[in-house]
């Protein structure tokens, strides 16, 4: 069952008109929001994010935050999966093909659910391979945009590759993952890039840098040149179904040993005790 502009339906019937300024421009944006137990996980603090790439965008709300909980609500309920992986879509709705805003056109509004496929235990012990690329995106990289042309020919270097992610490096510096935030860690203290414009604000990177405090680890958030990523004692990804994996080879080069660190053996255990407490709630 999707939902489609007031509607819920099969996917077969679900129809959008060609001049979908989605469909011509690329012009929306959207969320990926997990569901454990059938509960929306950090829900608010996607909606938040919602409501920014919105603003960036300029494209009104169309609904509040108290609707999308509810139709958010009855879309997990009306598929099967405990775990779900709820994708969220707002476009500027049908209009002649013009690139200045149509006037008094109504949003599109998509959600569809599939089934969440989080890490597997296999692969959270061995780690995975990225490469990197230069990120060669625009300048507001903190819109979830759903023009991805960009993040999905990067992240095909990676598949080209035989690699998980590619990471990004812009102007000597790391942003993020194509579909990922980055994090680092350098004598034992993790180190994250600011949210600035060149990366998307993730949810799991804040849920990181907030049980990083609650466990005491030394963090700092600032830039971290190229150099600081290739000689790391280890590197990690987050989003929202990847969680939280260790990188362990970079440019096929090994991380430190080529083994998950310490930190993130760390990390890890906190991240999945969290999401359980807070699914018990
Ligand atoms: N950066 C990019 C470019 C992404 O596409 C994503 C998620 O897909 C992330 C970061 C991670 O964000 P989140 O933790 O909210 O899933």
């Amino acid at each position: 069952m999707i939902y489609l502009n007031g509607q819920f339906m099969p996917i077969e019937e679900a129809r959008v008109p060609v001049l979908d300024r989605g469909f011509i421009f690329g012009d929306g944006v959207y969320e990926v929001i997990p569901v454990y137990s059938r509960r929306p996980f950090r829900l608010r603090e996607h909606l938040k994010r919602l409501q920014h790439s919105l603003d960036g965008i300029r494209l009104a709300n169309p609904h509040s935050e108290d609707e999308w909980v509810r139709l958010i609500g009855e879309l997990v309920e009306r598929n099967e999966e405990e775990d779900q992986s709820l994708y969220l879509h707002v476009t500027r709705g049908v209009a002649k093909r013009d690139h200045a805003f149509p006037p008094g056109v109504a949003p599109t509004v998509f959600m569809m659910s599939n089934p969440l496929v989080t890490s597997t235990p296999e692969l959270v012990e061995s780690g995975v391979a990225v490469v990197s690329a230069v990120d060669n995106r625009w300048l507001r990289c903190d819109i979830k945009a759903i023009a991805l042309l960009p993040n999905v020919l990067l992240r095909q270097l990676a598949v080209d590759a035989g690699a998980a992610e590619t990471l990004l490096l812009r102007d000597g510096f790391l942003t993020e993952g194509a579909a990922s935030n980055i994090f680092v860690v350098r004598d034992t203290v993790l180190l994250a890039p600011p949210k600035d414009n060149l990366m998307l604000p993730g949810i799991t990177y804040d849920v990181i840098l907030e049980l990083a405090a609650a466990a005491s680890l030394k963090t700092e958030v600032r830039r971290i040149s190229e150099h600081e990523v290739r000689t790391a004692q280890e590197l990690w990804l987050t989003s929202s179904t990847k969680e939280v994996l260790a990188i362990t080879h970079l440019d096929d080069q090994p991380v430190a040993d080529g083994r998950p660190g310490p930190l993130f053996r760390q990390m890890y255990p906190l991240y999945q005790d969290y999401k359980n407490t807070v699914m018990r709630k």
